[in-house]
């Protein structure tokens, strides 16, 4: 096996993430399965041991992704009603709630500019009336899969949201807690 740089760099970057980045800064969770009561569990259970991360939230404006993605058999009716109950009790507990929005895999997949504004202006706005309207008030966002571009990046700053940098700290999925109930 000879020497491969890039698999030495991921070595030293996993390193640093998993022990400077998760020590010195708050976890991160992409919220996306709470609506699962085995998730829901999990979460319960990390955040009743007394720890705290912050939450970006997926809205109803992602329904359709959680059901094709994630398996969701919740009518959109009862998808809603569960995480409304279920980040107003994260929230009642000390946790930050703040916001999650996935558009498009890859801002390439927009054919124009003025196509892709269009489709996250619309998107982002419904999410943050959504939020707002259940009394969730956020600073912060981060883009589903990372994916950004000049528009998602002009619409964050539109809404006073701080995007967050996937390589300034430690974050996982809520899901990911049915595989580590302790991820910190
Ligand atoms: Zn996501």
């Amino acid at each position: 096996m000879g020497f491969n740089i890039f698999g030495e760099l991921k070595v030293i970057w996993d390193h640093y993430r998993f022990r400077v980045i998760k020590r010195t800064r708050p976890l991160h969770v992409h919220t996306e399965a709470l609506y699962k009561d085995t998730v829901w569990k999990r979460v319960q259970d990390f955040v009743n041991s007394g720890k705290s991360a912050i939450w970006y939230c997926l809205t109803p404006v992602n329904y359709d992704y959680i059901k094709v993605e994630l398996g969701c058999h919740l009518s959109k009716e009862e998808y809603e009603k569960t995480i409304i109950e279920r980040y107003r009790w994260l929230a009642a507990h000390g946790q930050k709630i703040q916001l999650h929005v996935h558009m498009r895999v890859l801002p390439q997949l927009y054919e124009t500019q003025q196509e892709s504004r269009a489709f996250q202006e619309e998107k982002l706005s419904w999410a943050v009336e959504w939020m707002k309207k259940h009394g969730f008030l956020m600073s912060e966002l981060v883009y589903g899969w990372w994916s950004e571009d000049e528009n998602s990046r002009f619409l964050a700053k539109k809404h006073n949201l701080a995007l967050q940098n996937r390589f300034e700290h430690y974050y996982i999925h809520d899901y990911d807690f049915l595989l580590n109930p302790n991820p910190i």
